[in-house]
């Protein structure tokens, strides 16, 4: 007998990215509703079975998603406001896809739901929008028919589904405003939680999962109330039939533990990797109910290392001192994870027996799941147990000499820019000589088919890098063309030579390991790659430098530089364990600098230094942010551009907005400007900027281009005159609300000519 496995989530977007090719396909038309539906089908089956051959016992169901389970769990609940519904789609599937990417056709022109970052990950999800109109209701089968589909396999799942606490937590008014949590809504959203507890115990489901990652984060007044009266309402409805696994991830609950505690749910689940201390501490103080198994999530759902069998077999073993019931888990989904180290073979095996991904973490599971339960002798005897042991005894990479002395040979001075920025700011307004309300973009033009098989040809050495460079300077010279013809004043070159903004750093730095196929979803269909840390970080050699002066000599407007900042590339790369975040970030921010300063000398006036994910590491938990987080990370940034000259303008971007209440600290990164996203109808940010008398000058993103939507002209007069009334002209910028990399030309250009008209027209009438 060996303790229950449990796994909290797998990835659904497929080995080989099935489910992204066959839902793009369906939006192009090339493919049906049915196709996308088989292929569904087919990508679930494979998964369960998968999990079934591994020996899991708890594999989890509705896991699987078109687009996101937060999506998906507002359309469970009715929660689809009036315009999406007023489209009167025939499908199910379309009204989907409008509220995830917007819809502009002949039933209509709405804008997709405002999306945000699923806590310190990069997941997205689409906020639900919950309003006067809202019946909140059970509105879809999908949660029944996936339990279904895997029973007639063969297979008992455990039916996943984001929990009613953390539902209401991130839901939003149409105002983007926290809801009121009054006694209708708690108990219609109860109700429904309830009926389906209900309905899957029918079913014959033996254990349901309710995911509360929100349980990870500060308590406001009334939030344990909340959770209280919500699951007072669900448990009764198991009546002896079903068992409830409360499970919660990201962090710790030391918090709210003894309340968890008290309600006896059947299963508790614990993140034992984030969160570890307080969380044992937790369970240590309080005990376990007698009728509740702690689910132990000791395997990382959100590394690609090898787990470290003794720390987990330790994990358990404290655990056990406590309760005989223990189970051992993943700590969160493996929707984090990329798929399976399998077809890897550009890694070398004694570099790839490190890793574990989504599939590699199964066995892990597995493995840890009969040493728990095994006799010290048989632990001894355990092969397993002795290959793991053997990966972490020694060292893994040697340590850089080189990069230890520099660092060692920082001073404060380093970290400081001089001279102030408002006298920075005064110089460079005469050095760059630009209009009121610049004009920019935020650096990617779109990565067309063909731009992207350019690559791949030279990759596979079909071209030499001579044509490579040439077809690149010829995409270069025709986006400066078209961007000179539509009137923008502060020019990019398109990054176009970039497969992606971390990736191709990490490709000029030593340090860094690069895999094939390591796709983790990112939002809707969109996937990323992160490269891996392997060993200490250093310039390899200019990386961006050759381009960029290209450009700049191919047109008299300003041309911005552009990079990816040090605490962006840590945070979308595999970070390493054995070295810190800080010394990993710091590493990162010296080579970056070599890059500033080479770019600077090679005549390039202002420089953009991509910060994209700093807000998305931000500890979950308020008192951990400075110290745990923002008092290396923000410095780290000021170390990369400390050095260049008082006309140097250093721009910053920053994807999604929610940094109203870190923007005290966004300032000090001390940057010239920053563009950041606001499109998306939360305005909080730009009261945050007035309220903080914010220095930075910043460009609050104009439209969205997350969505392939044109916005009219008037409707970004209209947003531009928003933005005017909290913030000071001369300190605004007009921009879209990120790279557009992702988008088609069709829709890019007809979208920036109506922003540079409206920014002409507010610009005329100032
Ligand atoms: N400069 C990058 C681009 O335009 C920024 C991307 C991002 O913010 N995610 O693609
Ligand atoms: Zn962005």
């Amino acid at each position: 007998m060996s303790v229950l496995t449990s796994v909290s989530g797998f990835p659904r977007i497929g080995q080989n990215r099935e489910l992204k090719k066959i839902i793009e396909a369906y939006w192009k038309g090339v493919a049906t509703l049915d196709d996308v539906r088989a292929t569904a089908k087919e990508l679930r089956a494979k998964h369960w079975k998968l999990q079934q051959e591994a020996g899991i016992d708890l594999i989890p169901s509705n896991d699987f998603s078109y687009y996101d389970q937060m999506l998906d769990t507002a359309i469970l609940l009715n929660v689809i406001p009036q315009r999406y519904q007023r489209l009167a789609f025939d499908n199910p599937e379309e009204t989907l896809f409008a509220m995830g990417r917007g819809y502009q056709g002949d039933k209509g022109d709405v804008t997709a739901l405002p999306m945000k970052k699923w806590f310190t990950t990069n997941y997205h999800y689409l906020m639900p929008e919950v309003d006067e109109a809202t019946d909140i209701k059970l509105n879809s089968t999908k949660p029944f028919d996936e339990f279904n589909e895997a029973k007639a396999l063969g297979i008992t799942t455990k039916p996943v589904l984001i929990g009613p606490y953390t539902f209401l937590k991130l839901a939003r008014n149409p105002q983007a405003e926290e809801l009121e949590y009054d006694k209708g809504l708690v108990n219609a959203v109860a109700a429904v939680y309830a009926e389906v507890v209900a309905k899957f115990a029918e079913l014959g489901a033996e254990w349901i999962q309710i995911d509360e990652p929100y349980l990870v984060l500060d308590k406001e007044p009334g939030d344990v109330e909340l959770f209280k009266s919500l699951y007072t309402k669900i448990l009764p409805a198991r009546d002896g039939k079903i068992k409830v696994l409360l499970n919660t991830y990201f962090g710790h609950i030391a918090d709210v533990y003894e309340t968890v505690n008290l309600l006896a749910f059947d299963g508790i689940g614990l993140d034992l990797n984030e969160g570890k201390d307080e969380n044992l501490a937790a369970v240590e103080k309080f005990g376990v109910a007698e009728s509740t198994t702690i689910f132990a999530g000791v395997v990382n759902g959100r590394n690609i290392w090898r787990n470290d069998y003794a720390v987990s077999l330790g994990l358990v073993d404290a655990l056990k001192k406590v309760t005989d019931n223990v189970a051992v888990s993943t700590a969160s989904s493996l929707l984090h994870v990329p798929f399976s180290t399998e077809g890897e073979d550009g890694l070398a095996d004694d570099v790839r027996k490190h890793f574990a991904f989504a599939v590699e973490k199964l066995g892990e599971l597995h493995d840890l799941a009969v040493l728990a339960d095994a006799s010290e002798e048989d632990k001894k005897a355990s092969g397993a147990l002795a290959a793991n042991q053997a990966l972490f005894d020694g060292t893994r990479v040697a340590a850089d000499k080189n990069v230890a002395e520099r660092l060692a040979a920082l001073t404060d001075s380093d970290f400081v820019r001089q001279p102030a920025r408002a006298e920075r700011q005064k110089a460079q307004r005469e050095a760059l000589n630009l209009p009121l309300l610049p004009t920019t973009t935020i650096g990617s033009f779109p990565q067309t088919k063909e731009v992207r098989a350019e690559r791949a040809r030279l990759r596979k050495g079909e071209i030499t890098k001579t044509e490579y460079d040439e077809y690149m300077k010829a995409q270069i010279d025709a986006c400066i063309k078209h961007q000179e013809q539509i009137g923008l004043d502060v020019l990019v070159h398109g990054e176009f030579e970039r497969n992606d903004m971390v990736e191709y750093f990490g490709q000029n730095l030593n340090g860094f390991l690069f895999t094939k196929n390591t796709w983790v979803q990112s939002y809707g269909t969109r996937c990323v790659k992160p490269p891996i840390v392997w060993g200490d970080v250093s310039r390899a050699n200019p990386i961006t430098v050759e381009w960029s002066a290209y450009a700049q000599s191919r047109t008299s407007h300003v041309m911005k530089g552009m990079l990816t900042g040090p605490v962006t590339i840590l945070n979308w790369s595999w970070p390493r364990e054995d070295i810190t975040h800080e010394q990993q970030t710091q590493q990162l921010a010296l080579a970056i600098r070599d890059e500033v300063l080479d770019l600077e000398a090679a005549g390039i006036k202002v420089i953009q230094i991509d910060e994209a994910a700093l807000r998305e590491k931000l500890p979950l938990r308020k008192t951990d942010w400075h110290k745990k987080y923002l008092d290396w990370a923000i410095p780290a940034f000021r170390l990369v551009h400390s050095a260049v000259k008082p006309t140097t303008q250093i721009h910053t971007h920053m994807c999604y907005s929610e940094f109203n209440d870190i923007i005290t600290d966004i300032d000090a990164m001390d940057a010239d400007v920053i563009s950041f996203e606001a499109s998306r109808g939360d305005l909080v940010v730009l009261d945050a900027i007035h309220d903080a008398n914010f220095e930075t000058e910043a460009g609050p993103g104009v439209y969205d281009i997350h969505s392939p939507r044109i916005p009219s002209e008037a409707e970004i007069e209209e947003r531009i005159y928003e933005i005017l009334k909290k913030m000071d002209v001369e300190k605004v910028w007009i921009n879209p609300d990120c790279g557009l990399k992702t988008r088609g030309n069709a829709e890019t250009w007809p979208s920036l000519e109506n922003l540079v008209a409206a920014a002409q027209a507010v610009r005329a009438k100032l």
